[in-house]
């Protein structure tokens, strides 16, 4: 466990919540969803076997919500493997530090994203004058200063394969962040997505708070890269997932999930492209 490890400078609680907060959903015999304020981890591994992953670390504050529905998934004294990253933003790593140390595990994410989990580069400023709602105009509240994970945090292997989930593959996402991962695993087409795409519209507050269900790109305040955003998304469907469990927004499985995928790779510039905004060109779209 590095001793140095350290959150941000800009690291807050955000006071932002939706009707889904606390929510528990087992999305396989082996994927657990967990829903912390306004986004989702994962737990991947069977009850029982007191061996477990955890995919992303929550909001700012939330340590303990986490390790007591871990422990009342997997037994008092089960320990996770490890902490898989789909990303470094705050909200993904928020309660990563207490994690690590409560547990003495290590947290892998993609190569590209060290600089921004070892303390080298922050993510861009959120864009609050970007098309959307009231989380959009929130959005500067919201830390993106990098966090320092130090010698905790390694590269995921360069073969697609995801430390201790032996059925899964880690593919690249880029756009949304640079080292933005999705893990999918081939035998039930399970999608673990990130924010590559997520299923509720991230910059409405109203929308957050009662977690209406629609496909949606990435959360716009943070994404800087549309071009690699909209690859991502046709790389996920080309996988044709069965069920994704995205970083907001509930789950989504079946003929909905087909559909709405198709429709955001077909019609990506109208519904996740905004009209304007800092990472946009200003021309409509
Ligand atoms: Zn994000
Ligand atoms: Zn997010």
């Amino acid at each position: 466990m590095d001793k140095e490890a350290q959150y941000g400078g800009d690291y807050k609680f955000i006071p932002a919540t939706s009707v889904a907060s606390g929510m528990q959903l087992e999305i396989a015999p082996d994927i657990f969803s967990f829903t912390v304020q306004i986004v989702n981890l994962c737990f991947v591994g069977t009850p029982g076997q007191k061996e477990f992953v955890i995919v992303d670390a929550g909001m700012p504050g939330s340590a303990e919500d986490i390790i007591t529905a871990a422990q009342e998934r997997f037994g008092g004294d089960s320990k996770p493997k490890a902490i898989i990253l789909t990303h470094g933003h705050f909200d993904h790593v928020g309660a990563v530090i207490e994690l690590v140390q409560h547990w003495n595990i290590p947290v892998y994410a993609h190569e590209a994203e060290l600089p921004y989990l070892t303390g080298k580069a922050s993510y861009p400023e959120p864009d609050a004058t970007v098309e959307g709602g009231l989380v959009a105009k929130m959005s500067p509240m919201f830390p993106n200063e990098p966090i320092n994970l130090g010698s905790d945090v390694h590269s995921l292997p360069a073969d697609g394969s995801v430390p201790h989930l032996p059925g899964f593959r880690w593919v690249h996402t880029p756009g949304h962040s640079p080292g933005h991962v999705s893990l999918f695993r081939d035998s039930d087409r399970a999608l673990i997505a990130g924010d590559a795409f997520v299923t509720v519209k991230q910059e409405s507050l109203y929308k957050v708070l009662t977690q209406q269900q629609e496909i949606s790109g990435p959360p716009r305040y943070l994404t800087p890269d549309w071009k690699a955003a909209w690859d991502s998304v046709k790389k996920l469907e080309a996988l044709k997932p069965f069920v994704a469990i995205t970083g907001h927004g509930a789950p989504m499985a079946g003929e909905l999930l087909a559909e709405s995928l198709h429709r955001l790779v077909q019609e990506f510039d109208t519904i996740a492209i905004p009209d304007y905004g800092k990472y946009v060109d200003g021309e409509s779209h």
